[in-house]
């Protein structure tokens, strides 16, 4: 089964956006936990929350992935952003046992001038601030392109944000790989998929992998840049799209397209991929 998906805008409800990924072929879907109205998960109507559960069970959707908003820095050592982030991140993660099985996305952040180790070591004790024992959730660490002082640019910076969580919660904890953020940071994911997929496997263990955002790059491979693509006019082409996603080793797994498209082009791109999978 392939599960592919797009973002979508949460202002028209919960029960909309599975609405409206049906309507455009998709089974997966990511959002905003706030939008950029400021309008967040706190004020939504429960009733609405509990009929898109339904759907997504009876849809057979793939886990709706919610993603953090860009203004958190979980390795911030700013006492008042490090205050904001907590809260926010634990309130949503709270609000989350609503949508059972959830994946829920977050940016490790910046270290701003603190060094990688430090930055790593503020989002593992962030992570054992904001989960809790018996949650449904999945956290997910992206993987980011190393834009300024960005942490989670390396496997093995995000293998050690894993190694700090503590054990009782490390089992909640996974890994979201943008394929325009590796590429930006110098894994040739377009080039030898395989290559990128052991790589992946030997240094955090594939069995951490929970989802894909599936981006074009429109910057060559070791940017550092972070410029998403529609997919097939970016620097990953369709050739290296196409073996992304029939790479044996992660196809199972749900892809989200974060291209810079409207509804309309998100459908396009769907069926385009479809067409790539047959399945
Ligand atoms: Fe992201
Ligand atoms: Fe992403
Ligand atoms: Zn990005």
């Amino acid at each position: 089964m392939f599960y592919i998906g797009c973002h979508l805008s949460l202002t028209g409800g919960y029960l909309n956006m599975g609405k409206v990924a049906k309507s455009i072929g998709a089974n997966a879907f990511q959002y905003f936990t706030k939008n950029p109205r400021g309008r967040s998960s706190k004020e939504a109507d429960p009733a609405d929350v509990a009929a898109l559960a339904a759907f997504l069970k009876e849809e057979g959707f793939a886990p709706p992935l919610a993603h953090a908003p860009y203004t958190y820095n979980p390795s911030s050592a700013d006492e008042r952003i490090r205050e904001y982030t907590v809260t926010s991140m634990r309130g949503e993660l709270e609000f989350l046992e609503a949508l059972p099985g959830s994946l829920y996305n977050f940016h490790p952040g910046n270290h701003v001038g603190a060094g990688a180790e430090e930055g790593i070591r503020r989002t593992a004790a962030l992570l054992n601030e904001i989960m809790f024992e018996g949650m449904s959730t999945t956290v997910l660490i992206e993987t980011m392109a190393g834009k300024g002082t960005e942490i989670g640019r390396t496997f093995e910076e995000v293998q050690s944000i894993i190694e700090q969580v503590e054990p009782r919660f490390r089992d909640n904890v996974g890994v979201c790989l943008d394929t325009c953020h590796v590429s930006d940071g110098g894994y040739d994911i377009a080039g030898d998929t395989d290559a990128v997929v052991d790589e992946f496997d030997r240094v955090i263990g594939l069995d951490r992998l929970h989802a894909i955002h599936l981006n074009d790059s429109k910057n060559p491979l070791g940017a550092h840049k972070d410029r998403h693509e529609k997919i097939g006019d970016g620097t990953i082409a369709l050739d290296g799209i196409t073996s992304i996603i029939t790479n044996p080793k992660i196809m199972h797994l749900p892809f989200y397209l974060e291209t810079p498209n409207e509804v309309e082009g998100y459908a396009r791109e769907i069926a385009m991929l479809r067409e790539i999978r047959k399945d």
